[in-house]
């Protein structure tokens, strides 16, 4: 098993009066993949804005390598090396697709030249060859599964250890799912990257990943290896649509 990349121990975490997350522990390996499945509702997104820095009313602690995040507000947490793909993507839809990938970089600059970069961003393009063919159209008019692989080479681009998925096959056909998935699984193997990934399809997200934790109602209800949590009768019947 690789180092510990993320501990998120006994994390709180309210919207104004309301406490959502009740003490959530977890941890994510170096070159793991690693599902939250849960509900709707049960804190996973809030979760991985606590761990990213966009959710601050939390108590508890985060810590990215060996420095504490807690409270470290997001727009430095990616220049350590995080990056969050945020629910329903956010790209830029009155940018290019170039301009997009760009600005994943751009904290990098100019410590990296954009000769380094832009070699890079060719190699997001042989990754994703449709976002080669539409590098000049304006974002909002990819189809979604494209904008998401737009928002993932994006991410990518600010060379991330770790990166967080929200929910990115949210709204696609069944076969883009697929294989927006599929691409998780590649990039994991092809760059080494570690991967925390919500999903709402949990079948699919157990299939690409190493463990997996359950969150219900803010808690963890259960944690461990993928198949393990495949084969859980409390799984099945809950979120695999089986008993
Ligand atoms: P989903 O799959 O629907 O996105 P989730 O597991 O990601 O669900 P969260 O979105 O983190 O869950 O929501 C956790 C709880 O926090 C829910 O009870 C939700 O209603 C509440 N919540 C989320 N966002 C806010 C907000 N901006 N203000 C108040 N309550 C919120």
């Amino acid at each position: 098993m690789g180092k510990t990349v993320l501990t998120v121990d006994s994390i709180t975490a309210r919207y104004g009066p309301v406490e959502v997350l009740h003490g959530i522990t977890l941890q994510v390996n170096e070159g793991e993949i690693v599902s939250l499945l849960g509900a709707n509702g049960a804190g996973k997104t809030t979760l991985l804005n606590c761990i990213c820095g966009l959710h601050g009313d939390k108590e508890g602690k985060i810590r990215f390598r060996d420095t504490d995040i807690t409270h470290v507000p997001a727009e430095l947490v990616v220049p350590r090396g995080m990056a969050h793909v945020p629910e329903r993507r956010q790209i830029f839809s009155t940018l290019t697709v170039e301009d997009n990938l760009w600005l994943g970089a751009s904290h990098r600059m100019p410590k990296t030249s954009k000769k380094e970069i832009a070699k890079e961003m060719e190699t997001v393009y042989e990754r994703f060859p449709i976002l080669a063919e539409r590098k000049w159209q304006l974002g909002g008019t990819l189809s979604g599964g494209q904008q998401q692989m737009l928002a993932i080479g994006r991410a990518l681009l600010s060379r991330p250890q770790l990166l967080l998925l929200d929910e990115p096959s949210l709204g696609l056909a069944p076969l883009i799912a697929k294989e927006i998935l599929t691409i998780v699984q590649e990039i994991r193997s092809e760059w080494g990257t570690t991967v925390l990934l919500v999903e709402q399809n949990a079948r699919a997200a157990l299939a690409i990943s190493d463990r997996a934790y359950v969150l219900s109602t803010g808690t963890v209800m259960l944690e461990g290896k993928a198949d393990e949590i495949s084969n859980d009768p409390r799984v099945q019947s809950a979120y695999l649509g089986s008993s």
